[in-house]
Order: structure tokens, then sequence, then C-alpha cells
């Protein structure tokens, strides 16, 4: 069965999406530990990021450095954190986290968005790309 973040990629289930090409996609993280939280991914579906193929790997660091570089002109932070877990979601991904206070990084706390909010923010992220 398809990770979830496949299914992203594919519109089967609806996402805050940020940036998108040819190998990678970058979408809202839906429960953030701060505002603008990003995931981005590879499309083709595997587990662990230290198993991706070395050129899928590179690629996924310049895309998530483009993708980083908007956040932090887009939103108000210090800077932006880089992160991979891959605990929850079996599909690689590289947490990107606008960070102002190291809570922000820790993952036990987190932020409730609106819709709304989430759609500002995207917008706004996008705008810098
Ligand atoms: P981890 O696998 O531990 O790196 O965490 C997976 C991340 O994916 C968590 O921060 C979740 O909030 C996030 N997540 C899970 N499902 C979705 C979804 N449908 N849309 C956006 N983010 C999600």
């Amino acid at each position: 069965m398809s990770s979830i973040f496949t299914r992203i990629i594919n519109n089967e289930i609806p996402c805050f999406k940020i940036a998108e090409d040819a190998n990678f996609f970058a979408f809202l993280d839906i429960n953030p530990n701060a505002k603008g939280h990003t995931l981005c991914i590879p499309k083709k579906e595997v587990d662990k990021i230290l198993d991706l193929e070395e050129e899928t790997y590179m690629g996924l660091m310049a895309f998530s450095r483009k993708v980083g570089k908007a956040i932090e002109e887009a939103l108000d932070c210090k800077r932006v954190g880089i992160t991979v877990i891959g605990l929850e979601v079996p599909h690689a991904h590289v947490h990107l986290i606008p960070l102002n206070e190291m809570k922000e990084a820790t993952f036990q706390s987190k932020v409730k968005l609106t819709t709304e909010e989430f759609e500002e923010i995207a917008a706004k992220i996008r705008a810098k790309l």
C-alpha cells in the first residue's frame, strides 16, 4: 500500500502545497512545531532517507535548501532548522522548521492553525520561490 505521502503527491489526500518538480514535493506539516513547518519528500517512495540513491538524496537536499531559503525570507524566524526523523511516516522526508526558540525544534510543542492560516502561510512561502 502507498504511503500517506505518496497519496498526497497523487492528489488523493489534500495538502497545503509549497512546491513540486519532477522528482520532489514540498507541503506544510499538518501538525506543525511552528508556523511554516514544511516537509520535503522525494516522489519515489523509499522509507529511510539514508537508503535513497545518492543522486536522489543530493537532489532532495538541494530542493530542501531552495524551499528552506524561501521559508526564511517569507516568515519571521531566526533560522530554519533541518531535521530528519521518520518514525511516523515510512516515506523519506526532510522537516524544515522556522525557529525562534529551541522548543520548536523538539517535536514536543505544537501549534494549532486554522485552514485559513495554513493557506496564508503556504502562499507567503510560495511567493518567495
Ligand atoms: P516523522 O515520520 O516522525 O518524521 O513525522 C512525520 C510528520 O508527518 C509529522 O510531523 C506529521 O505531523 C506529518 N504528517 C503526517 N501526516 C501528514 C499529512 N497528511 N499532511 C501533512 N503532514 C503530515
